[in-house]
């Protein structure tokens, strides 16, 4: 078992420090480099959401806490933003709250397909925690098949 806790504020140059860390932090479990770039659109995903959705832009922390174990990594985002009034429809393809800019609606679809398990707890007023995990070494072997 390994762990760690990055806490970082809500700035969009973070985004790109936040997908690294848990790439570097993902390493030892020797990831494929397609599951890999998996979890960094996965968590580039979640973390420009608490910016973008969480804290629209406002002053903010986001933390992302990753463990390990096995072949198996496990991802938290969580911000302490706006959160999700309907979070039902919010995990549906293509809805997004912020039309006509650049969003499409796609980000918790996309964190659903590239990782093998994902959740989202959010509470109005509060934040949104966003849980993913990544069992590695599955495709791979499927491919192989
Ligand atoms: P895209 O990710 O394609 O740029 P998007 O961010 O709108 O567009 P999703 O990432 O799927 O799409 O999120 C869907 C909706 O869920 C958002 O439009 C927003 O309303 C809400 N949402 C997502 N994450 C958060 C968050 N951390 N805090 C508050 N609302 C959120
Ligand atoms: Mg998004």
């Amino acid at each position: 078992m390994n762990e760690m806790i990055l806490k970082f504020p809500a700035r969009s140059e973070n985004e790109i420090f936040a997908r690294n860390a848990v790439a570097a932090f993902a390493l030892p479990l020797n990831p494929s480099l397609s599951e890999l770039s998996d979890v960094k659109t996965a968590v580039s995903e979640a973390v420009t959401n608490c910016i973008v959705h969480g804290y629209r832009g406002r002053d903010g922390w986001i933390t992302v806490h990753c463990r390990s174990e096995g072949g198996r990594l496990d991802v938290e985002v969580v911000d302490e933003g706006r959160g999700i009034h309907d979070l039902e429809r919010a995990l549906q393809p293509f809805f997004t709250t912020l039309p006509g800019e650049e969003r499409s609606g796609m980000g918790f679809t996309i964190m659903q397909t590239f990782m093998t398990d994902f959740s989202v707890e959010s509470e109005e007023g509060s934040g949104t925690k966003v849980r993913m995990s990544k069992d590695f070494g599955q495709k791979a072997e499927r491919n192989a098949g």
